[in-house]
This record gives structure tokens, C-alpha cells and sequence, in this order.
């Protein structure tokens, strides 16, 4: 179990709601939402560390002198961040992860600032910051931590917080939990207290029906903090490792590709889309001639869409759009060239209504 006592927690970043140019009806807020942050699957996640003394956070102490919190990390710990993305991808999820050495070609870049606290910006979230940032970082010795390495990851592949799920029921007894929260070692603000435990998540921003209280993106609650369910008054300490629900939904959103179910997209030919509400349609495309292609999503729905190239076996992003909740579909405009391979992913969001829906290139 893990640990309830001199607990360090997670603290995530904020990011801006999303907002909806028209009115959008209450479930396909649900579907956009739950989908928003995650990738679409078969995407391949590269992860990088600093390693250089030039990486670092300063600092400025109370009586003014200045500090370096340097983001290099010790090889055990980049090797303890290697094995609990083993862990995920052993699950035999669709999302693939590589580690390169170079950071601007890194979706995660991981720094180990210690005393900076344990974050990662959520699933595509990390698409927007720059990339001399980081997008993760482990702010205390994880070496032997291995489920807080799991639970970041599980933020950047876009996972919320469990506890924080609405339909968890739990009543918090607020002021005892900003009261530890200030206290050592995490030294929280009431603000950032809020945003990581007390705030409740829309209630469609969690996936799944139901709270499951060993969720490895579930924090460690010490007595007294929770009032209700009365059985957590004591303390609620998850399970080490991944939950069986944490298995059973990454393997929903993101399961095995299987290349053979690939379908092959033709010029001026449209492919129906027949999938269902957060399934994903994966075509590949190999163009007769070299020239620009737009590549549109046709019908009421939801969806992102994602063109790589195939290089060695290797997708590369080339480019990608999200319609969700604007009143248009997705489109690409790309040049093409005759003799390479390309393939297009669609994860389909939400479907307005019930007509065909389809995909062409043209
Ligand atoms: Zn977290």
C-alpha cells in the first residue's frame, strides 16, 4: 500500500478550460471532453531528459541569494522512468515510447528538479509548451517510487486525477485537508490544494462510471481528511501498481494497432466511417502523384484527425485537426509525394446525428 504519511503529492499545472464557440448539448460535451486530452492512438510519445548543467530552474531565497534547481537526473532514476514506461507499454497498449536524446523532438521532457513537487501537463496539453520546457517533472528521489513515475505518465498519456472524480462521493473535510496540504513536505497554497484534491472534476472529464479507489492516478489520503465514505476516515491508501481498471481503460482508449485492419484510402473516393464514439479509424494512403492534398472529414460528427508519414516502419506527425464542438470538420492540407506512405487517423469524438459519415482525399 502505498504510503500514507509524508505523502508528497502531485501538483498539476493548469491549464485554460476548453471553450465552445456554439452551444454544444450536454453529451457531446461529455464525449469532447473525455477525449480532449488524449492522443490519438498509435501515436509514438518520445521522452527525453536534460542533461546538461544549462537546464535548471533558479531560485531566490527569503534573504535573496540565488540558487540553481538543476532538471538532470541521476541514471537510477532515468532508469526507474524507463521501467514504469515498460510497465504501461507492457499492457500491450496501441501508444508507443521511445526515448531520444534529443529534447526538441520530445512530446515529454522530463526533469528531476527536486523540490519543484511531482507534475506532468495532461495528454495533448504538452503539445503547447514550448519545447525548452518541461512537460514532467519528479521533484523528489523516485527510484524507488515507482508509482508516482506511473501515475505522471498516466497524466501525460491523459489521464485526470481519480480522486478527484465527482462520482467518487467523497465529502473532504476541507479544512483538515488544506491544513496538511500547507504543511510539510508539500507546502501547498490553499489555491493549489483546491485544484489538485478539493476541486471536483467536470463530471465528464473522468472516464468510466465508477470510482475506483486503487486507480495509480488516485492519491493516498491520511485520517481524518475524509469524512465520507465513512470507511475512508481512517485513511484511504491505494494499491501499489496499476489497477485492474487502469489496465482495462488505457487499453480502451489506446488498444493493440493492428495494421492488417488498416484501410486503404483512394483519391476522390469516399471511405464511410463506421466506428463508434471514442473508437479511432485508421487509413493509409499512397498517392499516385506528387502535389497538395486536402484530406476532410464529411457528416455531423466529432473527430480528430491525425496525417503522419511512414518513415522505417515510424509514423511522423505531419499534421493534425480537432473539430470538437465547432460547427465544421476536419481538414488537412498537405503536400504529398508519389512514392511514400502515409497514414491518417481518426478518433472519432461524437456523432451529432445519425447520417453517413466519411473521409476522402482529394
Ligand atoms: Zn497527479
Amino acid at each position: 500500500m502505498r504510503d500514507q504519511k509524508e505523502i508528497h503529492y502531485c501538483n498539476l499545472p493548469k491549464m485554460p478550460e476548453p471553450a465552445f464557440d456554439s452551444p454544444v448539448g450536454p453529451m457531446r460535451m461529455e464525449a469532447i471532453i473525455i477525449m480532449a486530452k488524449k492522443w490519438v492512438n498509435g501515436t509514438k510519445l518520445k521522452y527525453s531528459f536534460f542533461e546538461r548543467d544549462s537546464f535548471f530552474t533558479p531560485v531566490t531565497d527569503a534573504s535573496g541569494n540565488q540558487s540553481k534547481l538543476f532538471w538532470k537526473g541521476t541514471n537510477d532514476e532515468k532508469e526507474a522512468v524507463r521501467n514504469a514506461f515498460a510497465t504501461w507499454k507492457s499492457h500491450e497498449i496501441g501508444l508507443e515510447f521511445e526515448e531520444t536524446d534529443d529534447h526538441l523532438e520530445a512530446l515529454i521532457r522530463i526533469g528531476f528538479a527536486k523540490g519543484e513537487g511531482s507534475w506532468s501537463y495532461v495528454g495533448r496539453d504538452a503539445w503547447d509548451i514550448p519545447k525548452e520546457e518541461r512537460t514532467m517533472n519528479f521533484g523528489w528521489d523516485i527510484v524507488s517510487d515507482e508509482d508516482t513515475i506511473l501515475h505522471e505518465i498516466g497524466h501525460a498519456m491523459g489521464f485526470p486525477h481519480e480522486h478527484q472524480n465527482p462520482k467518487a462521493g467523497i465529502v473532504w473535510d476541507e479544512e483538515a485537508v488544506y491544513s496538511a496540504l500547507a504543511a510539510a513536505p508539500n507546502f501547498w497554497s490553499r489555491e493549489q490544494t483546491f485544484h489538485n484534491i478539493i476541486r471536483k472534476i467536470s463530471p465528464d472529464d473522468v472516464q468510466g462510471s465508477s470510482w475506483d479507489p486503487n486507480s495509480i492516478m488516485h492519491y493516498p489520503f491520511g485520517a481524518n481528511m475524509i469524512i465520507a465514505p465513512p470507511k475512508y476516515k481512517d485513511g484511504l491508501s491505494p494499491e501499489d501498481g496499476l489497477s485492474n481498471r487502469d489496465i482495462s481503460w488505457v487499453k480502451q482508449f489506446y488498444p493493440k494497432i493492428d495494421k492488417r485492419t488498416f484501410v486503404a484510402l483512394k483519391p476522390f473516393h469516399s471511405e464511410i466511417i463506421s466506428i463508434n464514439a471514442g473508437n479511432q479509424i485508421n487509413l493509409e494512403f499512397s498517392p499516385e502523384e506528387s502535389r497538395y492534398y486536402t484530406i476532410r472529414t464529411f457528416g455531423n460528427m466529432d473527430t480528430v484527425m491525425v496525417l503522419s508519414e511512414v518513415v522505417n516502419d515510424e509514423n511522423i506527425y505531419l499534421s493534425g485537426d480537432d473539430d470538437s464542438g465547432e460547427d465544421r470538420n476536419s481538414v488537412i492540407k498537405e503536400k504529398l509525394l508519389k512514392g511514400k506512405k502515409y497514414v491518417i487517423n481518426i478518433r472519432l469524438y461524437y456523432k451529432t446525428s445519425a447520417g453517413d459519415t466519411c473521409v476522402m482525399a482529394y
